[in-house]
């Protein structure tokens, strides 16, 4: 796809992009963890505008390109959106929003529309929000250009001054990254340390590359352990692989201790002390026995690799299984 083409397509996402949405996020992430996405689309028109954005745009389409909004909001809220666009005074081409009952992932949804209503054209850019990190692998993977835009660095409390900063990133990647709120003494500041980070994209590809060498690292010492193959999806295995890795840590814990404990809980009460041991030695083999990766993704919490954690879990399953 020809990028130095004046005429080419400029693809931009809407919340989180070109409408500032911090507001109302509180509908997707709370204390009572209850999503609200009807209550989210319907407070869009509050939103503030990325006012530098807007100004890329239409500098974009005074040169010949073509704007295409496109959007995960919900096609429900088309006559808010289409309203919001113009007391903002953005100037597009197209605007697709998502019609109802399409719960595709935003990088299958947004291609799908790139690809049945623009095949063959220039894409100059992609403008989308950090939030929808598929969205940029996709441009990635079809080597369109992407800028993210982050989530608001200022404090947000009144919404009257924005600025969107340009950040360069340690990894070389540019962000852009909006700045509103009500004190601007920080601002250039906390740019500066956004730049000595690499960009949301990296980041995130270094967090899945740290995860994977943990599982490569857990399924090498689960075999040195002996301990079963796990069963599940490819993803429940990597995750359920590092928890088992610490419940066997701490039940090493454990053994050490009723090595160090074992003389004097012996000369105490023997018989007590005997079914003690007895119900630890069961629960193990139990858990050593425990090949499917969602029971330990579901008893994750109880997994963690110290003696306290150890004996609580060990004592909780072999109640459960009537060792004890
Ligand atoms: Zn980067």
């Amino acid at each position: 796809m020809p990028i130095d083409d004046d005429n080419a397509l400029v693809i931009c996402g809407l919340d989180g992009v070109l409408a500032l949405l911090e507001h109302r996020l509180h509908h997707l992430y709370n204390e009572q963890g209850e999503r609200d996405w009807s209550a989210f689309h319907a407070a869009c028109d509050e939103d503030m505008a990325n006012l530098d954005l807007i100004a890329r745009l239409n500098h974009a389409r005074d040169q010949g390109s073509r704007v295409i909004l496109i959007s995960g909001r919900s096609e429900a809220v088309r006559p808010q959106t289409l309203a919001w666009l113009e007391r903002w005074h953005i100037g597009y081409d197209a605007l697709w929003l998502r019609p109802a009952r399409d719960f595709r992932p935003a990088d299958e949804y947004k291609a799908a529309i790139i690809q049945q209503h623009y095949p063959g054209q220039g894409i100059r850019r992609v403008y989308e929000s950090a939030r929808r990190l598929e969205v940029a692998r996709w441009c990635e993977a079809q080597g369109i250009p992407c800028t993210l835009v982050g989530s608001n660095q200022g404090n947000g409390e009144s919404r009257e001054q924005i600025t969107l900063k340009v950040v360069h990133h340690s990894c070389r990647h540019t962000m852009l990254h909006p700045f509103y709120g009500d004190d601007d003494f920080a601002w250039d500041e906390r740019a500066i340390q956004l730049a000595a980070t690499p960009c949301a994209l990296c980041q995130a590809q270094q967090r899945e590359q740290e995860q994977q060498q943990r599982f490569i690292r857990a399924r090498r010492q689960a075999e040195e352990m002996g301990l079963v193959p796990l069963e599940g999806s490819d993803r429940q295995v990597a995750w359920a692989e590092t928890i088992r890795l610490d419940a066997w840590g701490a039940i090493e814990r454990v053994r050490r201790w009723v090595e160090q404990v074992d003389a004097q809980a012996r000369e105490e009460d023997p018989d007590y002390w005997y079914s003690v041991r007895q119900g630890i030695e069961q629960a193990i083999d139990w858990l050593a026995g425990q090949q499917e990766a969602k029971w330990w993704i579901d008893h994750r919490h109880g997994m963690r690799n110290n003696l306290e954690s150890g004996k609580a879990m060990l004592a909780s399953i072999a109640s459960e299984q009537g060792y004890i």
